[in-house]
């Protein structure tokens, strides 16, 4: 299989990379110079000269608290880009993966989140993305959503390294603990994405929307702890409510989301975070 990548130096981005070369599988990624996102006719024409199986929207607006400030340009980002991709995608027969957030729900207590539940986001970011599935769907093509939340690895701007950042000058932290989540390891969503396109080049029977978090789902604050313990370091963690930590976007309390039909049709489990924090830690600490 090969695979067009969109986005090359993120999380997810870098992650494809070396599940590729795991697998065998042949990778054409394109970082923001070649395919920039703000540009969505230039990405769809990317699309329709490939010579690849299947196409990977690994690229993505994240800046969740700048949203606020800049809306429009989250949304051609998030949400016209994608939905040309997607199209230009249909029109090839292409496989089309594309990945989206836990952000999408109003985040309101009660059990994990199913993929068909009513959406709701809270924050500007939360619309991009949301507008983003709305413009994949409505491209009819194959494709698959993956729903995320809380992603980490080693290198990027994310709460496991900002932690162990923390953690040389500081012994004690206050940390959210009334927001409730799974962390999922960059590598496991670019695991899900590849099994993913290659099951749709074998029939587009299962297009549609699928989550894959990390288990077991924990607080902000439970997460850090665990990050502290298992890296070594004495960092005392003080639980807070949200309210005590106001951010330009609003998050949500509840973002955990269901993974069962991802393990149904794909046999993909979620993946334990702890160990992939154990790896991550050995890599950053080496
Ligand atoms: P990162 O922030 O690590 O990477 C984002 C990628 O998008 C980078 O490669 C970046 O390139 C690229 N990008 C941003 N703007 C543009 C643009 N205008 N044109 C081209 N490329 C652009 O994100 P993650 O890997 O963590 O996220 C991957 C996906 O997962 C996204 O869809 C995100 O919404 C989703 N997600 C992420 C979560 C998280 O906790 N991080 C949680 C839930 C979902 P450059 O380096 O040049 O800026």
């Amino acid at each position: 299989m090969k695979v067009l990548v969109f986005g090359q130096s993120g999380q997810v981005g870098r992650a494809l990379a070396a599940q590729a070369s795991l697998r065998n599988v042949d990778i054409v990624q394109h970082d923001r110079q070649a395919a920039d996102l703000s540009d969505p006719a230039r990405c769809a024409l990317l699309i329709e000269n490939t010579d690849a199986d299947a196409v990977i929207n690994a690229a993505a607006w994240t800046a969740v608290d700048a949203a606020e400030e800049a809306q429009e340009k989250a949304h051609v980002i998030n949400a016209d880009a994608p939905g040309a991709m997607a199209r230009a995608a249909a029109a090839r027969d292409l496989p089309f993966i594309h990945i989206s957030t836990d952000y999408v729900f109003p985040g309101t207590l009660g059990p994990a989140w199913k993929p068909d539940d009513p959406t709701g986001p809270l924050s500007a970011y939360g619309h991009s993305k949301l507008a983003g599935e709305v413009a994949v769907n409505a491209a009819g093509g194959s494709a698959i959503i993956l729903r995320t939340s809380w992603v980490f690895d080693a290198k990027g701007k994310n709460f496991v390294t900002t932690m162990l950042r923390l953690a040389e000058s500081r012994d004690t932290l206050q940390i959210v603990a009334d927001q409730h989540g799974g962390p999922t390891p960059a590598a496991a969503i670019a695991d899900a994405c590849l099994t993913m396109a290659e099951t749709l080049l074998n029939g587009p029977g299962k297009a549609g929307v699928y989550h894959l978090t990390g288990t077991p789902d924990v607080s902000w604050a439970d997460f850090a702890r665990a990050i502290f313990s298992r890296s070594g370091h004495r960092v005392t963690v003080q639980d807070i409510d949200t309210t005590d930590y106001p951010t330009p976007a609003a998050r949500p309390l509840n973002s955990r989301l269901d993974c069962t039909s991802t393990k149904a049709e794909f046999g993909i489990e979620r993946p334990d975070w702890g160990a992939a924090l154990d790896q991550i830690i050995k890599e950053i600490q080496s």
